[in-house]
């Protein structure tokens, strides 16, 4: 399969679902990814991740994007949005369709929760409609995933493994209300847009192996990646728009970015007096290497999908 050959030129990407205004979590990722791709001298491109309708918050990508513009983010070429690519998920699907790995699923949720076990992200489905032909009724469309194990090499995590059958199980590509779902989404955009590397929170580290078979069946490269780690609330739950994170303030941007930096492990040094000093101030002073794993006991994963025990 086609693991890691990692095209050249370094192509980043911050890619925020507009659920709401930027917080502080989304602004920690944004800035690990711009760091990351201009201390490669890349490009960073911007991508709206409003492809599920109910999610989405109206007003609220404008706000983000205004929001990072205040903040002093500079992205390459034009912002793309997923509400406007149905015709290359469509696409994907057809092709996913042809390998024969897809089927419809009508069961509920309910019966979901009371039958299966739990995963990493959920019940693990236990194949009940396999088998089923997609049509063009009611139905979710699942695809089959391999038993066999997905390997990859994470640059901040380390090595991850997940045993996709046992630990995810077959997962749902395109809902019962025909919004394609994110880990199709991401793939098909990620490869459209050329990313090369993927910076993003840690909380999607058990997304990445799914993410990594729908490379693999679409015949799609699979980028290299790197999970920041994730600002928790006093809770240990992750700040997010869902659980009413606060907005980050686009009149006063140097004490979050000071904040966010330092979250990343670099020492800030405040005397920053506007933002084009601290830009200049972060991109002397970035290092990967100093960026810490994860943050938060409730966001260390369970035994598999997940990075191997510190050393
Ligand atoms: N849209 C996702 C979010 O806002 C990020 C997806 C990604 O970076 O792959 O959490």
């Amino acid at each position: 399969m086609n693991t890691t050959s990692h095209p050249t030129p370094y192509r980043g990407r911050f890619a925020p679902t507009p659920s709401g205004p930027l917080h502080f979590g989304s602004l920690v990722a944004a800035l690990g990814s711009f760091l990351e791709a201009r201390a490669h001298d890349g490009a960073w491109l911007v991508r709206m991740e409003d492809v599920d309708p109910p999610r989405v918050v109206a007003g609220a990508a404008d706000d983000i994007l205004r929001t990072l513009e205040a903040f002093g983010f500079e992205w390459d070429g034009p912002v793309m949005r997923q509400s406007r690519r149905g015709d290359a998920y469509r696409d994907a699907l057809a092709r996913l369709d042809r390998t024969g790995l897809l089927y419809a699923c009508a069961c509920s949720r309910k019966r979901l929760g009371e039958s299966a076990r739990r995963g990493v992200d959920g019940p693990v489905y236990p194949g009940t409609c396999r088998g089923r032909r997609p049509g063009q009724g009611e139905a979710a469309l699942r695809l089959s995933v391999p038993d066999r194990r997905i390997v990859f090499e994470d640059a901040l995590q380390g090595r991850v493994a997940c045993d996709l059958a046992a630990e995810c199980g077959d997962f749902v590509v395109r809902r019962a209300d025909g919004v394609v779902s994110y880990q199709l989404a991401v793939v098909v955009d990620d490869a459209e847009q050329g990313i090369s590397h993927v910076a993003r929170g840690a909380d999607l580290l058990t997304s990445t192996p799914r993410q990594i078979i729908l490379q693999d069946y679409l015949d799609l490269p699979t980028p290299a990646y790197l999970h920041l780690p994730v600002a928790l609330d006093e809770r240990g739950d992750k700040l997010s728009k869902q659980t009413l994170a606060k907005r980050v303030d686009a009149r006063a941007p140097l004490p979050a970015l000071f904040d966010a930096l330092r979250f990343l492990g670099v020492p800030a040094d405040r005397s920053a007096g506007n933002v084009g000093e601290f830009w200049e101030m972060a991109a002397g002073a970035w290092s990967a290497d100093r960026l810490p794993r994860l943050r938060g006991k409730r966001l260390a994963p369970p035994s598999a999908c997940s990075p191997r025990a510190p050393a």
